[in-house]
């Protein structure tokens, strides 16, 4: 059984971008920048953030913070458009949730051309349509998981539980591209039979956030589990009180499956890493008309 280490493929994911980031700085002499805003103090939101601009810190992308307890509709709009039409801001993330606004609407007030996270509905439809955009970063960084593993989606039966904006469709939508060539499932809590879908997977995308979803009797022999889950359940032997299980039981699966991703330390490094790559492409982009991993060949 092979072990997805996404922090491994994070920290080399992190240095490339670190290297676009001097370049960059060779060129611009200053640093790609990102706006971090984040609104009310939600725990899990503030702890995002926090990771968020730890990695912008270690890889030389430098963050400008805003951060507001509340925000009316009138000033978000403003701040947004500000950010917008900063020359010096390259990527804008608004942390999501916003309490008391719908995540379409906060996303669709980014510039497409500073939306890092990939949300806008521009950048969404453009990836469904087979062209360029910036990708959502979970889907993108599990493209690169799967890549830096070998794993070919070419010609296999892919089930991706969860159908989600942000994680299950975006991910459809890429392996159902032409140079993926995945034929693609989406399950959700409306399909009655997942396990029927679950037993002819070669690869299963699980992003429901429920505990215990998927265990060996569910899967093929010799199927890759992706495991996107990140439920917190209670641990006293921890500090905080709790500890972090995906949606499959990790000890039923093991020894049935060809590879998996652990959690943590699977997804979750590599949807940060992501976010950092797509704000050093938007940088590019914006000023120079190109990516960098067409221009600078790293090592
Ligand atoms: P979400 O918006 O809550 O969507 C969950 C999806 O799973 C929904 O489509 C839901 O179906 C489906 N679902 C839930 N329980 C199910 C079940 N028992 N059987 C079949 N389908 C089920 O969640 P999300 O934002 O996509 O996130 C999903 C999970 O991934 C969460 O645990 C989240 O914390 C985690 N996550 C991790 C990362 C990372 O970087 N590792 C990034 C993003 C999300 P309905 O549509 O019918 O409700």
């Amino acid at each position: 059984m092979i072990i997805l280490n996404g922090k491994e493929v994070s920290e080399i994911e992190n240095n490339k971008t670190a290297f676009f980031c001097d370049k960059f700085f060779n060129l611009k002499k200053r640093l790609p920048t990102l706006a971090v805003v984040l609104i009310g103090s939600d725990p899990a939101s503030v702890t995002y953030v926090k990771g968020k601009k730890k990695a912008c810190n270690a890889i030389g992308i430098k963050h400008v913070d805003f951060d507001f307890e509340t925000i009316n509709e009138r000033n978000l709009r403003e701040l947004v458009d500000k950010l917008n039409k900063n020359d010096e801001i390259d990527g804008i993330l608004i942390q999501l949730p916003v309490s008391g606004f719908n995540d379409d609407f906060i996303t669709s007030l980014i510039n497409p051309e500073k939306d890092v996270d990939g949300f806008n509905a521009y950048n969404i439809g453009k990836m469904f349509i087979g062209n360029t955009a910036f990708l959502p970063c979970t889907p993108k960084g599990i493209l690169h998981i799967l890549d830096y593993y070998k794993i070919s989606t070419e010609h296999k039966n892919v089930c991706i539980i969860g159908r989600s904006n942000i994680v299950g469709k975006p991910m459809a939508g890429l392996l159902m591209q032409k140079d993926r060539n995945a034929t693609v499932t989406i399950c959700h809590s409306g399909t009655p039979n997942l396990k029927e879908h679950l037993l002819i997977s070669d690869i299963i995308i699980s992003a429901a956030g429920s505990v215990n979803l998927i265990d060996a009797s569910m899967i093929k022999k010799g199927c890759t589990i992706i495991d996107v889950g990140m439920n917190r359940i209670p641990d006293s032997s921890k500090k905080n009180g709790y500890r972090l299980v995906g949606d499959v039981n990790f000890e039923s699966v093991k020894d049935k499956v060809y590879a998996i991703t652990p959690v943590p330390g699977g997804v979750g490094p590599m949807t940060i890493s992501m976010l950092m790559r797509n704000t050093v492409n938007a940088a590019f982009l914006r000023n120079y008309q190109f990516l960098p991993e067409h221009k600078y060949k790293w090592k």
